[in-house]
């Protein structure tokens, strides 16, 4: 396989989780008797621009089917992330009822509804039917389509070059970055501003979070290697934001690469530190396999102890993150015998592969388990804050980075 940016072949493994269903393929109880379709889950580094990209396996369209169950609305703390970001673009870049604002995966409108009522023009893009029809009910108009470049310039010859073109945790899940960035480039107004939030890779390698690896997340990015992917299709990374969210984020400012925007010094800081930590060298990477299989042990031997002492254990947050660590470490319902989430689209189904059954959370407030296994470390604070006053006599594990009870 050639790196999907710079086409250089590509002979070095990141990390090997083995074989793993689609962490969104929840299973109905109807097709816990039917096969299911498992995919390698490997993850490659390429040794010229340094994307972390999967293994190809499968074309996106498999694997974001109609009934694609995540709607970011579910989130209260991302809808207030989202309520935040429009008002900060909306100040920063003087967006009013003359503007357009375009957003790539605008998922169930979740950030479009800030703009539309603040009267500023708006269309969502977005693929999967279920979401899209959400955002519509809100009033965003929305293509449902995969954003490409041939997409990009349609909307440019139907004059619809955005002032703001948004995405949010979609860079990593797109195939082609080179096809993207090249439709980003064409729907942006010459003044135009694009800004993408997508998981640091150097906060990913530094605290083992093996766990966000999946098969629709294509790409593990660097603020260096977007930068790259950005200079080739003639845009510039002007700006960028460190952001707590998914165990650390970079939201990029981008803008065509002869606009006069400086260049900032965060840019530069970024830029640095990932330098001195080594990302343009093969050290980080080959160092990664080692230390996700600590944790993976680390978790196993728990599960195993406490179901030899008789304790009750659950789990929380039938996230992908949990199907990869479930999987990768190979927990069945034996030691962990169901998840609470409190996405209704998600309840009575089961995780895929390890095929754990997902209840309500009065499930686990019933059953006061011994163990609360957080899956979803992003919201541990959160979850703990909700079920502790319930649930006084049970300790919270999380496993990652480090397997840790409280
Ligand atoms: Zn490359």
């Amino acid at each position: 396989m050639n790196c999907r940016h710079c086409g250089t072949p590509l002979t070095h493994t990141f990390v090997d989780l083995g074989f793993a269903p689609p962490s969104n393929a929840y299973l109905t109880e109807a097709e816990l008797s039917k096969p299911e379709k498992y995919y390698p889950l490997k993850v490659l580094v390429c040794d010229q621009c340094w994307l972390v990209q999967t293994e190809d396996y499968a074309d996106a369209d498999e694997l974001f089917s109609a009934d694609y169950a995540y709607f970011s609305s579910t989130s209260t703390g991302w809808l207030a992330h989202a309520k935040a970001y429009a008002e900060q673009m909306t100040q920063l870049l003087g967006l009013n009822a003359d503007s357009f604002v375009i957003e790539v995966a605008s998922n169930d409108g979740y950030l479009l509804k800030n703009f539309v009522e603040a009267g500023i023009p708006c269309l969502g893009v977005e693929p999967t039917a279920s979401t899209a029809e959400a955002a519509e009910h809100l009033g965003i108009p929305v293509l449902r389509k995969f954003f490409s470049e041939a997409l990009g310039q349609q909307l440019t010859q139907q004059g619809k070059q955005a002032d703001l073109i948004a995405g949010n945790n979609v860079y990593a899940h797109v195939p082609d970055n080179n096809d993207f960035t090249r439709g980003l480039k064409a729907a942006l107004k010459p003044s135009g501003t694009i800004t993408l939030e997508f998981p640091h890779l150097m906060r990913l390698i530094e605290d083992v979070q093996f766990d966000t690896i999946y098969h629709e997340h294509f790409s593990y990015l660097s603020l260096s290697t977007v930068s790259q992917i950005f200079a080739t299709e003639d845009l510039r990374v002007w700006h960028v934001e460190e952001l707590p969210t998914h165990g650390g984020s970079l939201r990029i400012f981008g803008c065509h690469a002869d606009n006069a925007r400086e260049t900032t010094d965060a840019v530069r800081r970024i830029l640095q530190e990932e330098a001195q930590r080594g990302m343009q060298t093969l050290v980080p990477y080959v160092e990664f396999q080692p230390r996700a299989d600590r944790i993976k042990n680390d978790l196993l031997e728990f599960l195993i102890q406490q179901k030899k002492a008789g304790k009750t254990i659950a789990a929380y947050g039938a996230a992908a993150k949990g199907n990869t660590l479930l999987n990768y470490a190979g927990v069945k319902p034996d030691l962990l015998p169901f998840v609470c989430d409190a996405a209704p689209a998600k309840q009575n189904k089961y995780m895929p592969g390890s095929h754990i059954a997902i209840l309500n959370p009065a499930a686990i407030v019933n059953e006061k388990p011994d163990y609360v296994l957080i899956l979803p470390w992003n919201i541990v604070e959160e979850v703990e804050s909700q079920l502790s006053q319930e649930l006084p006599n049970t300790q919270f594990v999380t496993a990652v980075p480090d397997l840790k009870i409280t």
